[in-house]
This record gives C-alpha cells, sequence and structure tokens, in this order.
C-alpha cells in the first residue's frame, strides 16, 4: 500500500531529524512546479498541491517543501511521535509506545 511506505519514510525523518519536528507555523498551498518532495522524495507536479513551510526558515534551512498529503501525514506522525504534553512535563512517567 503506497500511503504506509511514505508514512514509514517520514516517520524515519522524523526520528533522525530530517524533517522538522516544530509545529508548521507559516506555510502557504499552491500547484507545484516540480520540485521534489521532502517527504517521500518524489516531484510535487502542476496538478498537485504543494505545501511550502516558512517556519522552518529561522533555522536557516530552506522551506519545507510537501505534497499536501505529505504535509497531513507528517502533522499526525509529528504529534504521534512527539506529542507535546511529553515535552512540557518532567514528571518522570516512561512514555507509553503503542
Ligand atoms: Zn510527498
Amino acid at each position: 500500500m503506497q500511503m504506509e511506505w511514505i508514512r514509514n519514510l517520514i516517520r524515519k525523518k522524523l526520528q533522525d531529524g530530517r524533517l522538522p519536528r516544530g509545529r508548521a507555523m507559516r506555510f502557504w498551498g499552491g500547484p507545484g512546479a516540480g520540485q521534489l518532495c521532502d517527504a517521500c522524495e518524489t516531484p510535487v507536479t502542476k496538478d498537485q498541491l504543494a505545501i511550502e513551510d516558512f517556519s522552518s526558515n529561522a533555522t536557516g534551512t530552506k522551506p519545507l517543501l510537501v505534497h499536501a498529503g505529505c504535509f497531513q501525514i507528517w502533522d499526525a506522525e509529528r504529534q504521534s511521535l512527539f506529542p507535546p504534553w511529553e515535552t512540557t512535563q518532567g514528571s518522570g512517567d516512561n512514555p507509553v509506545n503503542p
């Protein structure tokens, strides 16, 4: 199933830092121009919607550019791998792995 390998790739990139773990603060959507998707590494063609995230600009790197579908997977995986409540409190509880 195609979505499954994309999800696995995005999860791997989140874990090794190739995809940002922070919430996308400033982003826009528009037709692609053949750029490579930072998530699935296939081109975003002009009949597909690209999401460009400018908040990653703050770190000096180029804006993140992903398919709209990859953006949704990234956002979901980011929140499941790095829930905000686990990073903000240090209660000593072990995180529960699904
Ligand atoms: Zn993609």
